[in-house]
C-alpha cells in the first residue's frame, strides 16, 4: 500500500517562492510515478513579507502545520529591510529549530568530478562529507539575550548531556548508513576546542562514550582551527564531522565555499520527531523576482527530505528517489550546459529546474 506523507511548505521571502515552486513540481512528478508513496503539500505562511503585511512572523496555524507534518520544506526567510522593533531580523527558520528541538544541522559537502570548486582537486579525488552542526545550544544559547553594558559584553555557551548524546547518536547512525551504502568509510570526527575549554572536554567525553557503542565505526577528534585548515588542504579525508553550533555555523560556510558557493549547498535541521529541509543560502533580495536564482540547493534539500522520510518510514523507494534526485542535480552540474549565473552560466531558474527534471526523465 502507498504511504502518504504531508509536507508543510514555507515558501518564504525574496527568491524563496521562485525556487520552491519548481522543487515542489519535481517532487509531485516523482511521487506521481511511484507505486510506493504519495506526497501532499500544504502552504505555511510565515516570514518577513508576511510580518510586514500582518504583524506576525510565524502564525500559530503555520507552527501547528509544521508540527503535524511529516516533514517541512523551507526555502529562505528574512529581508534586511523588514525588522522587529529591536532591530533584529525576522527569522522563523531559527524559531522552528528551537520550537521543534532540531538539534542536528546536517550540511553535506560534495564536489563531484566536473563540478566547479576553488580547490585544485587531485585527479580522481571527489569531496563527499557531512558536517553536523548542533543547532539548539552551544554559543547560540543566549542569542538575543546576551548581557551588554557600557564596558562589557557576555554571551553564554551551553553544552548539555541530553542534546550532546542525541547529537552524537545521530552522527554515528549517519556514518553507519553512509558506510552501508558505500558513501563513506564509517568515520565520525568530533570537532571541538577541548585543549582550551572545559565545556569542550565535556563534549568530547560524551562523544567518546557514544563512540564506544559503535566498535565498527572509526571515532576521531580534531580541533576546530585544524579542521578549517584540513577542509581546504584535504577535504576528501572527511566522512562525518560533528560539532558545536557556532563552530558548525562557520565551517558550513567554508564547506559551501568548497562547493563553489551557496547555490549548491543543501541542509537539513533534524530532531527526533521533526525535520526542516532548506538550502543554506538566504532570500537573496538582490536578485529576487528576476528568474535568476539557482534552484539546485533547494532541490538538493528536497532530495535529503526524500532520503530522510524513506529511512524513517522504511520506504526504500523514497530513499532511492532521493538518491536519483541528488544524482540528477550532480549530472546537470557536471555537464555544465545549463547553469545559473552564480555557477558561471547564463541560465535562469526555470531552465535549471527543467534540466534536473529532464535528467530524471520526467519531461
Ligand atoms: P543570501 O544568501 O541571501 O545572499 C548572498 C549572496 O548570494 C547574494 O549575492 C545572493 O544574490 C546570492 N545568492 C544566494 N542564494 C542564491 C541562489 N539560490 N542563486 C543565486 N544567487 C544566490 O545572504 P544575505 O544577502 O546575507 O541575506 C539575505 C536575507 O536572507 C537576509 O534577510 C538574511 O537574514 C536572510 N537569510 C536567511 C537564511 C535562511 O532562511 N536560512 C539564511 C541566510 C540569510
Amino acid at each position: 500500500m502507498k504511504q502518504n506523507f504531508e509536507i508543510a511548505v514555507f515558501e518564504g521571502d525574496g527568491i524563496g517562492p521562485e525556487i520552491i515552486s519548481p522543487t515542489v513540481a519535481i517532487l509531485k512528478k516523482l511521487a506521481a510515478l511511484s507505486p510506493d508513496y504519495t506526497l501532499s503539500f500544504a502552504d505555511a505562511p510565515a516570514g518577513a513579507a508576511h510580518y510586514a503585511r500582518t504583524g506576525e512572523s510565524l502564525p500559530k496555524a503555520s507552527m501547528d502545520l509544521a508540527r503535524s507534518a511529516d516533514a517541512i520544506l523551507l526555502s529562505a526567510m528574512g529581508l534586511p529591510s523588514v525588522r522587529y522593533a529591536d532591530g533584529t531580523e525576522i527569522s522563523p527558520q531559527i524559531d522552528l529549530r528551537k520550537a521543534l528541538t532540531l538539534f542536528a544541522g546536517v550540511r553535506p559537502v560534495t564536489v563531484r568530478a566536473g563540478q566547479p570548486t576553488p580547490l585544485n582537486m587531485p585527479d580522481g579525488k571527489e569531496i563527499d562529507f557531512v558536517l553536523i552542526r548542533e543547532s539548539t545550544e552551544g554559543l547560540f544559547y543566549t542569542q538575543g539575550r546576551g548581557e551588554v553594558t557600557k564596558d562589557e559584553a557576555r554571551e553564554t555557551l551551553l553544552i548539555t548531556r541530553d542534546i550532546s548524546e542525541k547529537l552524537f547518536r545521530f552522527a554515528f547512525n549517519l556514518a553507519q548508513t553512509r558506510k552501508d551504502t558505500g558513501r563513506g568509510p564509517g568515520k565520525v570526527t568530533c570537532v571541538d576546542k577541548a585543549n582550551v575549554f572545559r565545556a569542550f572536554a565535556f563534549f568530547r567525553e560524551i562523544f567518546d562514550a557514544e563512540a564506544a557503542r559503535h566498535p565498527d565505526l572509526i571515532a576521531d577528534h580534531a580541533y576546530v582551527d585544524a579542521t578549517a585548515l584540513w577542509m581546504v588542504l584535504k577535504p576528501w579525508d572527511f566522512d562525518v564531522l560533528v560539532t558545536e553550533n557556532m563552530f558548525g555555523d562557520i565551517l558550513s560556510d567554508l564547506g559551501a565555499g568548497l562547493m563553489g558557493g551557496l547555490g549548491l549547498a543543501p541542509s537539513a535541521d533534524i530532531g527526533l520527531d521533526h525535520a526542516v529541509f532548506q538550502p543554506c543560502h538566504g532570500s537573496a533580495p538582490d536578485i529576487a523576482g528576476q528568474g535568476l536564482a539557482n534552484p539546485l540547493a533547494m532541490i538538493l534539500s528536497a532530495a535529503m527530505m526524500l532520503d530522510w522520510l524513506g529511512i524513517k518510514h522504511d520506504n526504500p523507494a523514497m530513499t532511492a528517489d532521493g538518491k536519483r534526485l541528488r544524482e540528477a542535480v550532480e549530472a546537470v552540474v557536471a555537464e555544465g550546459k545549463v547553469l545559473t549565473r552564480d555557477l558561471g552560466g547564463t541560465s535562469g531558474t526555470a531552465d535549471a529546474a527543467d534540466a534536473v527534471a529532464a535528467a530524471l526523465g520526467l519531461v
